[in-house]
């Protein structure tokens, strides 16, 4: 029995805030993770707070202190995790189950020391193996870590899928399963295109692509560790039994259908600066997001063009989140004036829609197909970028939804994949 034992798959599984948002959804959650034991798994398990417990404790903060230090921003919002942790394993427990709560501090996962967005260097696993192997489902805090000096960091919103992708890999997990309150990753938002699909399996490469471009289901560097470090990963509901959607590395071979786009994808919260007239001379552009990035504004897509109004004169385009718009367009006043010469427009009512597939690199004018069918729609194309396995495209926003739809028809992503010879 004992040999057996270590040949028993080791599964992580991650459950987000709202899937333990209250005690049913908690006891729930408690059952699921049971079945998976007693279906012959070792589990371990990673909690993110109750609900809404983080906003919440964020806006307790600020009624006592409008800039908290983030150092016991840390300690505070770290308590979500703990509380919910604790009750899970409370739960699996009143099913009668070996179950065991921890922290942090228990858990050996060490961090850099910039608290609200820490880093992990390093986990010691010897004590989750030890509960792993003593037959208890450890049920461990996400989304926090310890420091050098031992203070509690937190690894930035979101960060609870890091902590599971983080223990699967220290773990040498055989998979992670990321339980949301969603049934996967689809080829496009379903509240906008009805016909949208779950996909079964999606490459790291274009999930990463996919998570920067809007399809907030899993924190960006959470899919870059399990890329790294080759874990599986499978995105799939707290409520049903449906598989989900598997990231997984890029096949050698094919044995997929392999789609030329994968999926499409809306980012509304998008807007566009346009720096115009700018004295066309060494180092301006470098002034200009110079400025934007010590102010920890992050630049998007940027175009240059030589003005249409004077020789010697350069326009500068590009994206910030429009929640930056503001302080952006602020930024650059001093910036121009110390460049003697300019003015800045601006627009919020602007959406990136892009198409994401690994399939592009292989195949001639995907793009092209792209900008035809926003054509037809009658949407205008105000910027484009393009990397190896995506095309964006900055149009209105009050057309994003449709763009979307149009495309998700234009690649046919809402057609069943075809069934495997003899299945
Ligand atoms: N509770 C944290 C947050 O809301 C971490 C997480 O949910 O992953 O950001
Ligand atoms: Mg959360």
């Amino acid at each position: 029995v004992s040999g057996d034992r270590e040949h028993r798959p080791l599964v992580v599984m991650k459950f987000g805030g709202s899937s333990v948002a209250n005690p049913d959804r908690m006891k729930n959650v408690a059952r699921r993770i049971i079945d998976k034991k007693r279906e012959g798994n070792r589990c371990v398990v990673v909690v993110s707070a109750m609900g809404d417990t983080t906003d919440d404790l964020i806006d307790l903060s600020k009624k006592i202190n409008a800039d908290p230090p983030d150092r016991e921003m840390d300690l505070l919002m770290s308590a979500g995790e703990q509380i919910s942790s604790a009750l899970l394993a409370m739960a699996i427990q009143a099913e009668g189950e070996k179950a065991a709560a921890f922290f942090a501090p228990q858990l050996g996962i060490r961090t850099d020391s910039v608290h609200t967005k820490a880093r992990i260097v390093e986990i010691d696993g010897t004590r989750l193996q030890k509960e792993i192997t003593n037959g208890n489902i450890a049920v461990c805090a996400g989304f926090q870590g310890l420091d050098a000096s031992n203070d509690i960091t937190t690894l930035g919103r979101g960060g609870s899928d890091t902590t599971a992708v983080a223990l699967a890999v220290a773990l040498k997990a055989d998979v992670c399963e990321v339980y949301t309150d969603v049934d996967g990753i689809y080829t496009a938002d379903p509240r906008v295109v009805p016909e949208a699909r779950k996909i079964e399996r999606i490459y790291f490469d274009e999930m990463l692509e996919l998570a920067s471009l809007g399809a907030k289901v899993m924190m960006n560097r959470s899919i870059e560790f399990a890329k790294k470090y080759n874990i599986p990963l499978h995105v799939r509901s707290s409520l049903n039994g449906n598989a989900g959607s598997w990231i997984i590395e890029e096949e050698e071979t094919p044995m997929m259908e392999r789609p030329i786009v994968r999926a499409v994808a809306a980012d509304k919260d998008q807007a566009r600066i346009t720096a115009i007239d700018l004295p066309d001379v060494p180092g301006v552009a470098a002034k200009l997001f110079g400025g934007l990035a010590e102010s920890n504004i992050n630049v998007d897509m940027i175009v240059q063009s030589s003005s249409e109004h004077e020789i010697g004169k350069n326009d500068i385009a590009f994206t910030v989140a429009s929640t930056d718009l503001k302080r952006a367009v602020e930024r650059l006043k001093p910036v121009l004036k110390d460049l003697s010469g300019g003015s800045i427009v601006f627009s919020d009512d602007v959406a990136k829609v892009s198409i994401v597939g690994v399939g592009m690199r292989s195949h001639a004018g995907v793009a092209a197909k792209m900008f035809k069918s926003l054509a037809a729609a009658g949407v205008n194309i105000e910027m484009i970028s393009t990397s190896e396995i995506k095309v964006s495209c900055i149009i209105s926003r009050s057309k994003a939804d449709e763009a979307v739809r149009r495309l998700h028809a234009a690649f046919e992503l809402g057609r069943q994949a075809p069934v495997a010879a003899g299945a």
